[in-house]
């Protein structure tokens, strides 16, 4: 892209500035947490030194402020999500969002029997919540296969839907493989067989527009770290009706109508499921990535990451004895691969000396790992700030992985 400038985008970081082992760091674990931008550290730091309090409940000047601008930042996911304020709830990140459902609604709706599809390249916060759950009710778990080679095939999931199916849980980008999987027909399946739908949106909306309205899912969660905001704040997005039928999965403050000591009422949504105090400052700082976002346009990052990921992958791929996995064509965010020289750990640690950060394991996803008999791989991953230099600098520092072991 033209208008794309890349350099003045870095500039904004200070963590893409600095070096490490006195060389220039080249970040590639975005896919794990992304570096926050200028803005963002600003809004934390101004929203702790002069507008800070606690929300809702308090009737100063402070308290009505931090009210407002906390109340602002959801308004601000919602129209970035498009949806309505009320359907946006603020978790501690998309772990949390995704046990609120399966705990809330799960916990109400499903029976001994029902099934829960998910796919085997789930992240285990799509996976073990719906495990716990499904051994409460008696429920099951099916996993759908993935090529990791081809797109993801919606009819995988349509050929598992039985009278029993309740929830198909999947994610919107794979974060070991980075296939983009087909949310909309997906979803689309799901309503049309009576079934809810959640979306692990982690690795999704930081890539591309997320439409919630379009995209026709019941659930969809993210993460505040992983788009340019704060740890500890995280975002659920679920249709008011269903949202409105869940019972609290959090019990305190803040989320009740009346209490009595024999009996409580609960708040509407999103209310209901905030109890407590709730991350105040990273759900305004999570506003601001998101204008920060806006301002560049999640349409161009999104094209600006898909250029770097297909050099990056052709780059490594032509490296011999360096096995790219996972070569979906609508592939995004991340390139995983392994050496057969070297042990995943052994690379990260190496290139790490050369100031290059990537991430090396099973990802949390080891049922992927197991299908495919790989034990680790080694993960790049980019953001809006990624270059295909950064690439160019971790094919030179695999080159010397090589050395190293004597392939
Ligand atoms: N799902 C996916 C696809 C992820 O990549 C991650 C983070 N690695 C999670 C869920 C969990 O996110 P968090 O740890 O921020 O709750």
């Amino acid at each position: 892209m033209n208008n794309y400038d890349v350099n003045k985008i870095k500039e904004q970081f200070p963590a893409l500035n600095r070096q490490v082992w006195d060389k220039p760091l080249v970040y590639l674990d975005s896919a794990a947490s992304m570096q926050k931008p200028q803005q963002v550290l600003e809004s934390i730091n101004k929203n702790y030194s002069f507008n800070y309090s606690n929300v809702h409940r308090g009737l100063h000047k402070l308290s009505e402020e931090a009210t407002a601008n906390y109340e602002g930042a959801r308004l601000k996911i919602s129209n970035f999500m498009n949806c309505n304020p009320q359907e946006i709830v603020f978790t501690s990140g998309a772990t949390a969002a995704i046990n609120l459902i399966a705990y809330s609604w799960g916990t109400k709706n499903l029976m001994p029997d029902d099934e829960i599809i998910i796919t085997i390249a789930e992240h285990h916060a799509n996976i073990v919540p719906w495990q716990l759950v499904a051994e409460q009710r008696g429920a099951k778990i099916i996993a759908a296969k993935v090529d990791p080679d081809q797109d993801f095939d919606s009819k995988i999931i349509k050929d598992l839907i039985t009278s029993k199916t309740k929830i198909i849980a999947f994610p919107h980008v794979s974060n070991v493989l980075g296939t983009t999987f087909p949310v909309k027909e997906i979803c689309d399946i799901a309503k049309k067989n009576g079934v809810i739908s959640v979306v692990d949106g982690c690795q999704g909306i930081i890539h591309e527009k997320v439409d919630v309205q379009d995209l026709g899912c019941d659930f969809y969660c993210f993460s505040g770290h992983k788009l340019y905001g704060p740890t500890g704040i995280g975002v659920l997005f679920g249709k008011y009706n269903l949202l409105e039928e869940m019972p609290p999965f959090l019990g305190g403050g803040d989320m009740i109508d009346v209490v009595k000591i024999e009996k409580s009422t609960y708040a509407d949504p999103p209310n209901r499921f905030e109890a407590g105090t709730p991350p105040i400052v990273q759900a305004i700082a999570l506003g601001e990535a998101i204008d920060w976002i806006t301002n560049i346009g999640i349409d161009k990052i999104s094209v600006h990451e898909k250029n770097v990921i297909s050099y990056g992958t052709a780059l490594l791929d032509s490296i011999s004895g360096v096995n790219v996995f996972g070569k979906s064509p609508n592939k995004t965010g991340v390139v995983s691969f392994t050496m057969d020289c070297a042990h995943s750990h052994d690379i990260a640690t190496i290139i790490d000396r050369e100031g290059i950060a990537v991430r090396a394991g099973h990802h949390c996803a080891q049922p992927l790992m197991d299908y495919f008999n790989l034990v680790s791989t080694t993960r790049a991953s980019v953001g809006a700030y990624s270059t295909n230099e950064d690439f160019d600098k971790l094919a030179e520092a695999l080159v010397k992985v090589k050395k190293i072991f004597g392939a």
